[in-house]
């Protein structure tokens, strides 16, 4: 008798023929096919095709942040899909969710962050963001502020410009050639911005970019005052303020916007992610009152930049219904309450296991740094978190690392929707794989 291929045997043949995967391992790929093909998402939990469930540690990619198989948002897209699937919003042409959902970010961003510029996603955003910046000043009369200063060990996507921006070699690396007029500041130092500055010159500087915890780069979190001194220090040079809030917007940090922690308002902010729990693409680049108004007093002609997808409503529709959830089931305050729990959880491994150095966290994202010397901070010769993140695949749960340069880091970020047990259960296992990874080394 012919044995039948399986359905995961011929999916994994597929994926291998047919599918490039993102940032992923074209080798790895082929050689052991996709890592999991998943099939159902409910809650924290996934399910893949062989039936093996999973808890989620990283809501996808930090952006899953109502939890997986809300009927609410398939009911919305079908809602609208059926009256109003797609229309553009070039040449002024509108549509109601679109419009209702600037409305709706306009009330939940900080001070007189007011209006929207509707992209597909955060690299979408970032792009956006340099060019509007740009054009302000070219508005304004200053053509020469173009300089954008970002940050070592920065993310902020992967089209040219935000690949550019990004501050992450690998990233950076991999093509020949990027945009020009980035430049990078150590993450951390306000002196760097102030020393950049005096170098290049304020006038030729149009916007400094900082994402308020860096989320790629290893959940670096910045001391208090870090932000308002870089306000400061934007203010006093005539230099924008961009925050990329596209991994910590919509309450992954406690807050619904991760700037309120240090009452800080950008100039511009980006947001994607999380505005529709990754139910369907969106981002959106949103400005302060002021500058839009500058906009309409200066501009001429058409703003020659737009996507397909800017404004599209069954997006759109999708994202209003996701913040109302986060709203009235007071995710925001859950990711707060949740974070205590897994500050607490980070803390007691650490001082229960000799091989967990820095932990970090703030409302429902954070990270945990391997060491083979906890006082030194020495590393292993090999990337340990990478181990224990397959183990504890193994197991049942999903968490990512960071391995670039020296980092050795988990990286955590579930969805706002997890109650303490289910912390408990990501903890037990992230243990038990710790333990398991680390025994022979
Ligand atoms: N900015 C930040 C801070 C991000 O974390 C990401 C994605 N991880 C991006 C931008 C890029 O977003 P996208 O992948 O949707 O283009």
């Amino acid at each position: 008798m012919i044995k039948q291929p399986t359905l995961t045997n011929e999916l994994v043949e597929l994926d291998k023929k047919h599918f490039i995967h993102p940032t992923s391992s074209i080798k790895e790929q082929q050689a052991n096919g996709p890592a999991i093909i998943f099939k159902e998402g409910k809650g924290v939990y996934l399910t893949d095709v062989n039936g093996q469930t999973y808890i989620e540690g990283m809501a996808s990619l930090w952006n899953v942040n109502i939890g997986y198989g809300r009927k609410e948002l398939a009911q919305a897209a079908q809602e609208q899909m059926e009256k109003l699937a797609f229309s553009s919003c070039f040449a002024t042409f509108s549509n109601e969710p679109a419009i209702r959902l600037a409305e709706k970010i306009a009330q939940i961003t900080p001070g007189d962050l007011n209006a929207v510029f509707f992209t597909s996603g955060g690299s979408e955003s970032n792009d956006t963001a340099y060019k509007l910046v740009r054009h302000y000043w070219k508005l304004k009369g200053l053509p020469n502020k173009s300089k954008i200063i970002s940050r070592q060990k920065a993310y902020h996507g992967v089209a040219v410009g935000a690949t550019s921006a990004t501050g992450i070699e690998g990233f950076q690396n991999m093509t020949s050639s990027l945009a020009p007029d980035f430049l990078h500041v150590d993450p951390f130092s306000t002196e760097a911005v102030r020393a950049i500055i005096e170098q290049e010159g304020a006038d030729q500087i149009a916007a400094f970019i900082a994402e308020p915890i860096q989320g790629a780069g290893g959940v670096n979190i910045p001391s208090n005052e870090y932000f308002q001194e870089i306000r400061q220090i934007c203010d006093e040079h005539n230099i924008l303020l961009i925050a990329d809030e596209v991994i910590t917007g919509f309450g992954r940090t406690g807050k619904m916007f991760a700037c309120e922690h240090w009452n800080v308002v950008p100039d511009v902010m980006l947001i994607a992610k999380g505005v529709t729990s990754g139910y369907i693409p969106l981002g959106g680049v949103v400005i302060r009152e002021k500058l839009h108004k500058e906009f309409i007093e200066l501009s001429e002609g058409t703003l020659l930049h737009g996507f397909t997808y800017s404004g599209h409503p069954t997006s759109c529709a999708v994202g209003l219904r996701n913040i109302q959830i986060i709203e009235e089931e007071n995710l925001v305050e859950n990711s707060r309450k949740m974070g205590e729990e897994l500050h607490k959880q980070l803390k007691s491994l650490q001082s229960e296991l000799p091989v967990i150095g820095e932990v970090r966290s703030l409302g429902l994202i954070g990270a945990l740094e391997i060491v083979k010397n906890q006082k030194t901070n020495e590393r292993f010769p090999t990337k340990v978190s990478a181990l224990v993140v397959s183990e504890a695949r193994k197991r049942g749960l999903i968490l990512r690392t960071v391995t670039f340069n020296e980092a050795d880091t988990i990286v955590f970020a579930p969805p706002l929707i997890i109650n303490k047990q289910e912390i408990e259960k990501v903890f037990e296992i992230l243990r038990a794989s710790i333990i398991e990874v680390t025994k022979n080394l």
